[in-house]
């Protein structure tokens, strides 16, 4: 089934109508929470299937992605992007979908650079031989990359793709040699899938610069089949990892930064990790996301968005639009994973691919 157009909610329309002129002062929702990431999905197409995220059985030969007329352009998104930065939004990270499948993307990073806020990118690192060199040169600040196994068979029954691990590895190369420093290497954690994988794929990338983070596997959209007995906690992985490599937990970098942060005693870097199971961080989520059609979601669990495109595309201005995504974080209360259960993760949420991981 194709996402459906999301029309605007008529409670958002009320409340942008009824918006007041924001008036500079800090943004904070319902629960205090003030708005400072936006992640922009800039494809829902992807290369890959893994298993945990597009499963094959849904997003096939017949799947309807979305049509490129749909879709933001990048004059849509730099103008949007300028409203949140406006609002307080220090980063902004792309992603998808494949984010390197769209095309031309130095092009947009280049348009976002004047905005001034740390500019991310997440990708699965199949193209970065051929992108890396060109991301950096467009402004790009940091990157984070994929890979949920260093062992062959295992990564590619995950990416369902038969894509082999080596070609991730030279992308992740190429990144570094183009100037990319610190790369976050992120690995996606299914029991009976890939944690047998922990302790070595921590192995390889100690002392290597690059920073390794487990993200517990999460009841993102439907399609997945998630199960609770399918998660492997973070606190097992840092047994694991503790117990060949010797670790200390070290200070956040700012607050509400998503993954929690764990140092080798003997030196050799750190790790983190993403507990959004087993230690909800609703609490202090600073987070929106921004779909590959425009609309706004202030939940990776959310069962719909706030269609801004329609404001875009219907002619109101800038000031209008800054209120009416003022008035959205004002009036937000999610707190999903703080209140997941077996029933929850049933209910029909949207797609990471769609909103943007
Ligand atoms: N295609 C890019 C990539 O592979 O990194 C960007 C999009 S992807 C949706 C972003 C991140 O979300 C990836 O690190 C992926 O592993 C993670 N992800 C996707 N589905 C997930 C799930 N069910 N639980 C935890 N992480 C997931």
């Amino acid at each position: 089934m194709p996402q459906k157009v999301i029309s605007i909610r008529p409670e958002f329309r009320a409340a942008a109508a009824k918006a007041p002129r924001y008036d500079g002062g800090a943004l904070s929702d319902t629960r205090g929470r003030s708005m400072r990431d936006l992640r922009i999905s800039v494809t829902d197409r992807c290369n890959f299937r893994c298993v945990y995220c597009m499963p094959r059985e849904v997003f096939d030969a017949n799947y309807k992605f979305l049509p490129h007329a749909a879709i933001l352009s990048f004059e849509e998104i730099v103008r949007l992007a300028r409203v949140f930065v406006g609002l307080g939004v220090k980063k902004i990270r792309l992603t998808g979908g494949e984010p390197l499948l769209r095309k031309d993307l130095p092009r947009l990073i280049a348009m976002l650079v004047p905005l001034d806020v740390d500019l991310t990118l997440t990708t699965n690192g199949s193209t970065l031989v051929k992108h890396a060199r060109a991301l950096k040169d467009a402004g790009l600040d940091r990157l984070t990359v994929s890979l949920d196994s260093l062992d062959e068979d295992t990564f590619r029954a995950m990416n369902d793709a038969d894509f082999p691990v080596e070609k991730v590895l030279d992308g992740i190369a190429a990144a570094a040699d183009a100037g990319f420093a610190q790369i976050k290497i992120n690995m996606v954690v299914k029991r009976g899938v890939n944690d047998h994988q922990i302790v070595d794929v921590a192995r390889h990338w100690r002392d290597s610069g690059h920073i390794l983070r487990f993200i517990e596997y999460m009841d993102v959209g439907s399609t997945n089949g998630w199960r609770m007995d399918d998660v492997i906690p973070s606190a097992e992985v840092l047994r694991r990892i503790g117990e060949a490599f010797p670790l200390a937990p070290a200070e956040a970098n700012y607050a509400g930064e998503v993954a929690e942060r764990w140092r080798y005693k003997d030196g050799a870097g750190e790790i983190g990790v993403i507990s959004s199971v087993t230690q909800a961080f609703c609490r202090d989520c600073n987070r929106m996301r921004l779909s590959t059609e425009g609309s706004l979601y202030t939940c990776l669990f959310a069962q719909q968005g706030h269609d801004l495109k329609a404001l875009l595309r219907g002619g109101v201005d800038d000031d209008a639009i800054r209120d009416a995504v003022a008035a959205i974080w004002r009036a937000r209360d999610d707190r999903y994973s703080e209140i997941r259960t077996a029933e929850t993760a049933k209910v029909r949420k949207v797609e990471m691919s769609y909103i943007g991981g």
